[in-house]
């Protein structure tokens, strides 16, 4: 899909996450779930996710890539990788400047923790759209609720649950999804689908309490739903869900989700999430940067009909085609064989081949549209945060600003 037609079927995601919450374990089940090869079913007899995984990670392509991109309910996710240790706070800034939406794991049993904290931070800096996934509810100690509570003190979030979780630590067997008022069951074999069931009764007094309170939340930040509310109309799945979708994409709420990546619960239901509740490269504000020659200002929409305007964010060593430049394409169309201005530098360069990630190959394109994530060969002079434009369109995408050094007095 190099030209991207349904940009609104594009997200363009980071998993962010304090070091050991479970970003790994996360992302792989991403590429499991969304993997077109490793479908369930497709899967040879003996072949168990876990295999699979293994495999992946001696061969070490998928979680190492700066992007992959894969599928979900008919949408492009290009996955952008985001440093997990705190040292790499500038290289955390890099990715969230090119990345539209965000997935926040916590650990449930650990909740916010010190980086949690600064990638936070970081993240409303760039006003980054964000879910928080609650991971490990399998584990002892987990406290799906002290999380949320933490989200509110720590991060001064506003994190509104649209699931809660069923059992706990070693008997967590599944989510109560509070918009659509459903018991999605992860009781089944390793891997499998949740399974749709009726709330059970002695949950759903709380599940009714726990849905009033997402209205609430959401009712504060959003007029519609706070009138409806008042008014006391029935909320219906859309109308809810479509509301969240409002306060998510504005920074001003977060969808809370819990799950446990290592036992195979609740990853698929948080890419539903992803899929409702981020933004689409629509959905963020056009870029904007200044014209080298004169300094003014010049703003580019998501679109193939205007100038190319690219950022490269990450250079990579790659072992077969050698200096691999990942790159956000703003506007325009990025097309292989093609020369482009790199704005920063003021140099010509020849953009060879293009390439898109996926979880198990690289797909070679020809030309990689508005929204899009690709990989490009053939680039020398091209460094990340470099701007690449159309050389009689230039353009020189706003720096990353980063945060001044904070100086600490004994
Ligand atoms: P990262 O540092 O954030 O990438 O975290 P990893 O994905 O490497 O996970 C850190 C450790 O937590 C590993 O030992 C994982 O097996 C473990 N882990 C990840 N997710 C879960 C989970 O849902 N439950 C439990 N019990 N352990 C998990």
């Amino acid at each position: 899909m190099p030209r991207n037609a349904d940009l609104d079927r594009i997200r363009n995601i980071g998993i962010i996450a304090h070091i050991d919450a479970g970003k790994t374990t996360v992302s792989e089940r991403i590429l499991f779930y969304t993997g077109k090869t490793y479908k369930l079913g497709e899967v040879h007899e003996g072949a168990a996710t876990m295999d699979w995984m293994e495999q992946e990670r001696e061969r070490g392509i998928t979680i190492t890539a700066a992007a992959t991109t894969c599928e979900w309910r008919d949408h492009q996710i290009n996955l952008i990788d985001t440093p997990g240790h705190v040292d790499f706070t500038a290289e955390v800034e890099r990715s969230l400047r090119v990345l539209d939406g965000g997935v926040v794991v916590f650990d449930a049993v650990a909740g916010v923790e010190p980086q949690s904290e600064t990638v936070w931070r970081q993240a409303d800096r760039y006003g980054v759209p964000r879910i928080a996934f609650v991971n490990k509810m399998d584990r002892v100690g987990a406290d799906f609720w002290r999380t949320v509570e933490m989200m509110k003190d720590r991060l001064g979030a506003n994190p509104v649950p649209v699931q809660i979780p069923v059992g706990a630590e070693a008997d967590f067997d599944g989510c109560i999804d509070l918009v659509e008022m459903c018991w999605w069951w992860f009781g089944g074999e390793k891997g499998d689908k949740p399974e749709r069931r009726e709330i059970p009764a002695h949950l759903r007094e709380v599940a009714e309490k726990a849905r009033e309170q997402l209205i609430e939340g959401i009712g504060n930040v959003d007029d519609q739903i706070a009138i409806a509310y008042l008014e006391g109309h029935e909320i219906g799945v859309h109308e809810l869900k479509t509301a969240i979708r409002r306060a998510t994409l504005h920074s001003l709420a977060q969808p809370v989700l819990c799950g446990s990546a290592l036992k195979n619960k609740g990853v698929q239901l948080m890419l539903d999430a992803v899929v409702d509740y981020l933004p689409s490269p629509l959905d963020i504000p056009p870029v904007k940067g200044v014209d080298p020659k004169n300094g003014g200002e010049v703003v580019r929409h998501a679109s193939d009909d205007e100038p190319l305007a690219a950022i490269a964010f990450k250079i990579v060593s790659d072992p077969y085609v050698g200096r691999l430049a990942y790159i956000r394409v703003y506007s325009g169309v990025l097309k292989a064989g093609e020369t482009v201005l790199n704005s920063t530098k003021q140099e010509r360069e020849r953009i060879g081949r293009l390439l898109q990630m996926h979880a198990n190959q690289r797909e070679e394109i020809t030309e990689m549209g508005a929204g899009g994530i690709c990989a490009a060969v053939g680039l020398k002079q091209t460094f990340t945060g470099d701007t690449l434009c159309a050389p009689d369109a230039p353009i020189i995408l706003e720096s990353i600003q980063f945060p001044e050094p904070v100086i600490r007095v004994a």
